[in-house]
């Protein structure tokens, strides 16, 4: 039985079409985050990246993300560890740190809608940035499941970019 490609390649040997298989499509990396100034913890938001599909989910512009959004982050091998607010659902991560891929990634299970089904995806639940004015971005700070030990309560914040 052949083993799948993430159980035998390092995120640096595996192809474009590889890495990019990766992504479940979550969009929590896409979440707007406020970074308290004082102790650098990381809150996140319901608002997500302007570029966002909020109907339909993804980045509407992926191929021109930076363009677009030049504070937006790609990921590679060599970032991963440094980005302090990547979930700890996210593959590029699981797999940077050892693990699986849960059972609900559409690698796994084949099918795409195992995210939301898991509760990953922030489609249903996210506005756009801009739809929001930035001032108001405290009051949208949430706990979102799943995200990782890195979310902790904070008494001033400015605004972080976030994205893939
Ligand atoms: S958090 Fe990870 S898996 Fe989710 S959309 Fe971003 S890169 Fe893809």
């Amino acid at each position: 039985m052949t083993r799948p490609f993430w159980k035998t390649k390092t995120l640096r040997q595996m192809s474009a079409a590889e890495w990019e298989s990766l992504c479940d499509g979550c969009g929590r990396c896409c979440l707007v985050k406020l970074e308290d100034e004082d102790t650098g913890e990381i809150l996140t938001t319901s608002v997500i990246c302007a570029l966002y599909d909020t109907e339909r989910g993804g980045c509407q512009h992926y191929g021109q993300r930076f363009e677009h959004m030049p504070d937006c982050i790609g990921l590679t091998p060599d970032n991963i560890a440094t980005i302090p607010w990547l979930p700890a659902t996210c593959a590029y991560r699981l797999l940077h740190e050892g693990k699986d891929l849960p059972p609900w990634h559409p690698l796994r299970s084949g099918d795409a809608r195992t995210v939301a089904e898991a509760g990953i995806a922030v489609l249903d639940e996210v506005i756009s940035e801009a739809a929001v004015n930035l001032d108001d971005l405290p009051a949208y700070i949430r706990q979102w499941p799943h995200m990782g030990p890195r979310q902790k309560p904070a008494k001033e914040k400015k605004e972080k970019k976030p994205k893939k």
